[in-house]
């Protein structure tokens, strides 16, 4: 599918510092998995950097503090689901310098393969593409299991958002670290960097500063959506198809987005955690739009008053247009895993809002579908909220939400949403 990419109006924007709010809200569940458990106090005073909260747990991960400040409250915070989850309330200090605290360095030579896990873990990395499945969970290989390719994933094929562009632009050292650290931990032999052609520049600029003792290469792959999406790179990049219900592993490969790779780079050899993250703000409603390294904990209605918004602002995205989620209200915060922000106005909001017509079996969304799956019997099963038998005879859970079959429906069926709602009560079910 070719969506329009709306990217030109920050991807030639180099990344800047976001301020810092007057309160900068830590949600402890930012990952998914088991939230982390705080150990800090009100009234506490921490240092940027300094971890504030630590795993519960191999499912989980640390958070560390997005500035020097004050603990002002440990409380229920909006999380972009919609659900209260704790959160830390930290108050930075006006005048500090905001000096970062590093901590116990993971040198890559002497550090052993769960050494590198570990430290992962204790920065706080999760995927920052959007998923925000923890990281070090991702590396720990299965007995038996092995990964011949390691696969960096700088496609970023969803509109707008230019994020992962900027960081192969400006990080460039670090994504090469990371990448030393991901081969050391795999065990792969190679990494192949996947670009999308509308990133040439970003291509050019890995290839000319790729070190010769380093076995990567960088391809660049046709634009199209959903590129990005693990199962399609790898088709891409390697002709191999991971198995329905499977993953990367099962074909030896493992997937990492390319900003994750440049913090595992940038943070491991100071030990340091993740505090802050580098996100777009873009879309028509937003006035400055650009590439912000923000303090994770912004509060969205801080962000959009430091951008500025038309006043006809009517739906803002927590990611992008396509695989983005509709904020359910301002008072959340930027987390882990948000990888730009993009606000429409009323005039494009119309068009997304609206009436809903029944399927007349076009079809349309199952050719739309990049892993051959029908979204048209899907969405009428899930109208009846027979989701067992969406998962166990329509491959429900192979669905990773791209939302091309609701881009192209006619009857503008919110097709991904009710997948999302779907593939939720499944994996509720299943741990219950
Ligand atoms: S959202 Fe799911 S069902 Fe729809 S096109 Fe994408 S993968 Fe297929
Ligand atoms: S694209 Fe929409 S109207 Fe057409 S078959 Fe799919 S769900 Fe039905």
């Amino acid at each position: 599918m070719h969506p329009p990419e709306s990217k030109d109006e920050t991807s030639g924007l180099a990344i800047r510092q976001f301020p810092f709010a007057p309160v900068l809200i830590v949600p402890l569940v930012q990952h998914l998995g088991k939230p982390s458990i705080a150990e800090v106090r009100e009234g506490q005073e921490v240092r940027r950097g300094q971890r504030i909260a630590r795993a519960d747990g191999f499912m989980s991960v640390s958070m560390h503090a997005p500035a020097s400040g004050i603990v002002r409250r440990i409380g229920l915070t909006p999380s972009i689901g919609g659900r209260m989850v704790p959160g830390v309330f930290l108050e930075p200090f006006p005048g500090s310098t905001q000096e970062i605290q590093g901590g116990t360095p993971c040198p890559l030579e002497t550090a052993t393969r769960n050494e590198i896990v570990e430290a992962i873990q204790d920065a706080g990395i999760v995927g920052l593409g959007g998923a925000a499945f923890p990281t070090h969970v991702k590396l720990k290989i299965p007995e038996g299991k092995s990964i011949d390719t390691l696969i960096i994933n700088g496609v970023e094929c969803e509109p707008f958002l230019t994020t992962d562009h900027r960081v192969m632009l400006e990080q460039r050292e670090d994504i090469f670290s990371g990448i030393r650290y991901l081969l050391k931990v795999t065990g792969a032999q190679r990494a192949i960097v996947g670009v999308e052609a509308n990133k040439a520049d970003a291509v050019e600029h890995l290839r000319a500063g790729m070190p010769a003792d380093l076995p990567a290469t960088v391809e660049m792959l046709t634009v199209k959506y959903p590129q990005g999406a693990e199962k399609m790179l790898i088709s891409a990049l390697l002709g191999r198809e991971v198995p329905s219900g499977g993953l990367p592993l099962d074909v030896h490969v493992l997937c990492v987005n390319v900003a994750t790779t440049a913090e595992i780079g940038r943070l491991l050899p100071r030990g340091a955690g993740i505090q802050e993250r580098v996100i777009t703000i873009t879309g028509p409603a937003v006035k400055h739009k650009g590439n912000y390294r923000i303090p994770i904990g912004t509060p969205l209605r801080f962000l959009l008053r430091e951008v500025g918004v038309a006043e006809d602002i009517d739906r803002v995205f927590l990611g992008g247009p396509m695989m983005g989620a509709a904020a359910s209200n301002l008072d959340v915060s930027i987390t882990k895993g948000t990888s730009g922000v993009t606000a429409f106005t009323d005039r494009e909001g119309r068009r997304t809002h609206r009436h809903v017509y029944p399927c007349i079996r076009c079809a349309y969304c199952v050719d739309a579908c990049p892993i051959f799956l029908d979204p048209s019997t899907l969405g009428m099963l899930a109208a009846n909220d027979e989701y067992a038998r969406m998962a166990e005879d329509y491959n429900l859970m192979d669905c990773f939400e791209c939302g091309s079959c609701s881009f192209v429906c006619p009857s503008h069926i919110p097709l991904v949403q009710k997948f999302r709602v779907a593939k939720a009560s499944v994996r509720k079910a299943k741990s219950a």
